[in-house]
């Protein structure tokens, strides 16, 4: 850091919004020798990046963004072998629950022997050595990820953030709202801070989650973005480890980017009832159990336009915490179903077919948001793949 001529503190990059886009972006550029300044609301981040599941599911990205994530999986495993991260490689599987499922698993399958991703084909009585609490009448079959790893959502970015505070060239400043980012000139910007100093940087790039009322609002209000509430519960801790990895199921088989690019999912699609209960609120089943034994389970969505947030309210609906429960009732059947505690997480998604939304405010100030439901999976590889393209190299 340096101190510039009126008194500043100056940096070659400043990014607003300590989530898991912010803090790799910031650990990329130290990785290229620039001096660093990562700026947070919060003492401690507990934006999307703390609320989710910890699941690094590149195989459930299209074939574009699975390309990112995994090169995430590489960055991932480089970083927990210098430091604790929370990094644990158990693998993800799909499970099917019927013949369609099961075509599209077998789809998948082929489309990865193609692009060099390695996944394998489980009979039923394999996923159910595999995950003794897995239901027969549940269970056709599943799809194995074995290089997939997963993370402690509550703990990695905290972790990270300790470890770039060890490196050189490093600031972070916590408990910082950025209330204003004004270019003073074509790469000089000047940086207002709700403490009241001014930060300045040669570049900014702002990561602010699902918060558009801050920086730029115009800008979001006229923007292509949604932004996705959902709900998520936490199971008392299990006896034993019996769910190792990623636990995904059929209704997730019906919704992630990978399986869309099946031979017969138009036709799968078309076949369903647009009307369930699960349908309307965006239900499919994840588990992920953690080291203490409990288990994340969830989730729903719920979608608002980016110039409407207040119509996601704050409430936690019951009816849609009992039909997460039920579904996942019907697929394992588990010692204990005792909820400890219930929770609801925001992220922002561009409806653009790039994944993404990338903006250029001005020169040198750019915004990276919306990147939905993948950012725990694709961050720390898009993140690197950006800051070439930032810095034209
Ligand atoms: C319930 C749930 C489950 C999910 N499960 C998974 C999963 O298993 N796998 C997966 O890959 N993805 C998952 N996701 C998606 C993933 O969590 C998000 O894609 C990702 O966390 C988005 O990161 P972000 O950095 O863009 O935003 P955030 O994590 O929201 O971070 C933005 C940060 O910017 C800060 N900020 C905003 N404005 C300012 C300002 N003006 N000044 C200072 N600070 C500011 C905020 O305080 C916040 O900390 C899930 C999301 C949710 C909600």
């Amino acid at each position: 850091m340096n101190i510039d001529r009126a008194g500043n503190r100056h940096s070659d990059l400043l990014i607003v919004g300590a989530g898991v886009l912010g803090s790799f972006y910031a650990y990329h550029a130290l990785q290229r020798g620039l001096r660093v300044t990562l700026v947070e609301r919060s003492s401690r981040p507990n934006g999307a990046t703390a609320r989710n599941f910890g699941q690094v599911v590149p195989s459930g990205l299209d074939l574009s963004w699975q390309i990112h994530g995994r090169e995430s999986l590489r960055i991932y495993r480089e970083l927990q072998s210098q430091t604790e991260l929370s990094v644990r490689q158990n693998g993800s599987i799909y499970i099917a629950s019927d013949e369609e499922e099961s075509t599209l698993i077998e789809e998948l399958h082929q489309i990865n022997q193609h692009s060099g991703y390695r996944s394998e084909l489980f009979t039923a009585a394999q996923c159910q050595s595999k995950y003794p609490n897995l239901r027969s009448d549940y269970c056709r079959g599943g799809l194995f990820f074995p290089d997939e790893v997963s993370v402690n959502p509550r703990r990695m970015i905290h972790h990270l953030h300790d470890h770039l505070r060890r490196q050189t060239h490093f600031e972070s400043r916590f408990g910082t709202l950025i209330q204003q980012v004004t270019p003073v000139s074509a790469d000089l910007i000047h940086v207002e801070t709700s403490t009241g100093e001014t930060l300045t940087a040669n570049k900014v790039i702002v990561c602010c989650g699902s918060e558009f009322q801050t920086l730029f609002p115009d800008h979001f209000r006229q923007s292509e973005m949604k932004l996705c509430k959902l709900q998520m519960l936490r199971l008392a801790a299990q006896p034993q480890s019996i769910l190792p990895g990623n636990i995904l199921t059929g209704l997730s088989i019906r919704r992630y980017e990978s399986f869309s690019e099946c031979p017969s999912w138009k036709a799968i699609k078309a076949n369903e009832s647009t009307d369930s209960f699960a349908n309307q609120w965006g239900l499919h089943i994840l588990f992920k159990q953690e080291l203490d034994g409990s288990i994340i389970l969830g989730d729903s969505h719920e979608y608002t336009p980016a110039d409407q947030p207040d119509r996601l309210d704050f409430d936690i609906r019951s009816d849609v915490n009992d039909a997460i429960l039920m579904e996942a009732k019907r697929i394992m059947d588990l010692p204990s179903w005792d909820v400890e505690s219930s929770w609801y997480g925001i992220y922002s998604q561009t409806s653009r077919s790039s994944g993404i939304h990338l903006e250029t405010i001005v020169p040198n100030v750019h915004v990276t948001t919306g990147i939905g439901g993948k950012g725990m999976t694709s961050s720390a590889g898009f993140t690197r793949h950006h800051l070439t393209e930032l810095y034209n190299d």
